[in-house]
C-alpha cells in the first residue's frame, strides 16, 4: 500500500507545482476569464473561470484531500459557500442548526431563507436527546459547529451522524474553528464540511474565502452544479492566497493553540475574569468528546467579565491585541460578540444561549505569549 504522507508535509507542499514549461514551483495565478479552444470539440479541460479555473482547481483538490472528501469547491466567502450549499434544499425543508453559532449563519437562515420557507430550528447539539426531539420528516440536514462560536460547546460528531442517518438527513459541519489539521468531520460521519477560508486556512486576515467539501461523488456533482450555476466563485488571486496560507497551517495552528492554552489557563486565575470557555481546559463540559475527535483545543477563547463597563475598559486599553471581528489570523484579535459577530441574533436567543454584554472572545495568534498576557493584564487592570 502506498504510504500516505503526513498532513504537515501535504500542507507545506500546498500549491507546489512543477510547471514543465518554466519550472515555476508556485502555482501560477491564472488571471483569465475564459479559455480558447483549438477546434470544435477540443478543449484543454477549461472553458470559463466560473465553471473552473486552474488556480482554483489546485486549491479545491488540496482541500478535498485535507478533509478526506471526494471534491471541494472554493467560494468568494464563507457566507457565499453556505448560501450556495443551502440551495440544495427545497421550500418546506427544515435544517436543524447549532443554536450557538456564527451570527452571520443565523442571520442567513432567519432573514434570507425563512421567507423562502427553508426553515431552521436552532437546537443545542451538545445535547443529542434534544436534537432527537426536534427531528421530524421535514428535517433534511444538521448544520453543526463544534466547538460552537462563541461558547465552545462540543457535539459528538459520530453520534450526531448516526442520529442523522436514521432520518436520512445530511450532516453539515462548519469546521472553520478547527481546520482539517485538527479535526476531519468526514471520516467521523459528516457528509459535507464548510469553511470560512477567511480564517485559519488563509490565516493572514488578507482575503475572504469559503469552502464546501463533499464526501461523495453524488453530492459533489450537485454542489459543483450549484457553484457554476450561482457563481460566487473564489477569484484566482484569492485562491492563490489561500494556497499560500495553507503551506503554514500546521505551524500556525500549533503555535496559536499553544499560546491559547497558556492564555486560557492564565485567564482562569486572573482576578476580574469570570467564566472562561476553552475546550482545552479541564472542566470544560465537552472536553472528553472533543479530545476523541480533534487533535487540539483550537485557539479561540471566550470569557466573561463583570459587565459592559469592564468590557469597554478592556477593549479600549488593548494594544498588542487588536479590537476587530474575525479570527484565525497570525495576529490576535479581541471581539465583542454582542455588538459584532452576533449582533444580528435576536435578543431572546442571545440571552438563551449566553451571548450577553459581559462576554468577550479572543482569537489567539502566533505572537509571543508573554506579550499577549502582558497586554491582557494591563487591559483588565
Ligand atoms: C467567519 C465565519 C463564517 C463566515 O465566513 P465569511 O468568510 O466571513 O463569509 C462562517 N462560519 C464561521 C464559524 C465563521 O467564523
Amino acid at each position: 500500500m502506498k504510504r500516505r504522507k503526513s498532513i504537515e508535509t501535504i500542507l507545506s507542499h500546498a500549491g507546489l507545482c512543477s510547471d514543465p514549461a518554466t519550472g515555476a514551483i508556485s502555482t501560477p495565478i491564472y488571471q483569465t476569464a475564459t479559455f480558447g479552444h483549438p477546434r470544435l470539440g477540443e478543449s484543454t479541460g477549461f472553458d470559463y473561470s466560473r465553471t473552473s479555473n486552474p488556480t482554483r482547481l489546485v486549491l479545491e483538490r488540496m482541500l478535498a484531500d485535507l478533509e478526506q472528501g471526494n471534491r471541494a469547491y472554493a467560494f468568494s466567502s464563507g457566507m457565499a459557500a453556505i448560501t450556495s450549499l443551502m440551495t440544495l434544499f427545497k421550500p418546506g425543508d427544515k435544517v436543524l442548526v447549532s443554536d450557538d453559532l456564527y451570527g452571520g449563519t443565523y442571520r442567513l437562515f432567519e432573514k434570507t431563507f425563512k421567507p423562502w420557507n427553508l426553515n431552521a430550528e436552532f437546537v443545542d447539539f451538545s445535547d443529542l436527546a434534544a436534537v432527537e426531539q426536534s427531528l421530524d420528516r421535514n428535517v433534511k440536514a444538521f448544520f453543526i459547529e463544534t466547538p460552537t462560536n462563541p461558547l465552545m460547546k462540543i457535539t459528538d460528531l459520530k453520534k450526531a451522524a448516526k442520529l442523522a442517518c436514521t432520518h436520512d438527513a445530511l450532516v453539515i459541519v462548519d469546521n472553520t474553528f478547527m481546520t482539517p489539521y485538527c479535526q476531519r468531520p468526514i471520516p467521523l460521519g459528516a457528509d459535507i464540511v464548510v469553511h470560512s477560508g477567511t480564517k485559519y486556512l488563509s490565516g493572514h486576515n488578507d482575503t475572504l474565502a469559503g469552502v464546501v467539501v463533499a464526501k461523495t461523488a453524488g453530492l459533489a456533482a450537485k454542489i459543483g452544479f450549484i457553484q457554476n450555476a450561482t457563481g460566487a466563485v473564489l477569484a484566482p488571486f484569492d485562491s492563490w492566497l489561500v494556497l499560500r496560507g495553507l503551506k503554514t497551517l500546521a505551524v500556525r495552528m500549533d503555535r496559536s493553540q499553544e499560546n491559547a492554552a497558556t492564555v486560557a489557563a492564565w485567564l482562569t486565575k486572573r482576578k476580574g475574569v469570570r467564566t472562561v470557555y476553552f475546550p482545552g481546559l479541564s472542566g470544560h463540559p465537552g472536553q472528553r468528546i472533543h479530545k476523541t475527535q480533534s487533535s487540539g483545543p483550537g485557539a479561540i477563547i471566550s470569557f466573561r467579565v463583570a459587565g459592559p463597563a469592564v468590557v469597554k475598559k478592556i477593549i479600549n486599553r488593548v494594544k498588542t491585541i487588536t479590537f476587530a471581528e474575525s479570527l484565525g489570523g497570525v495576529e490576535s484579535l479581541i471581539t465583542y460578540p454582542i455588538s459584532q459577530t452576533h449582533a444580528d441574533i435576536c435578543a431572546a436567543m442571545r440571552d438563551r444561549i449566553g451571548v450577553t454584554d459581559d462576554l468577550l472572545r479572543l482569537s489567539i495568534g502566533i505572537e509571543s505569549c508573554d506579550d499577549l498576557i502582558a497586554d491582557l493584564d494591563q487591559a483588565i487592570g
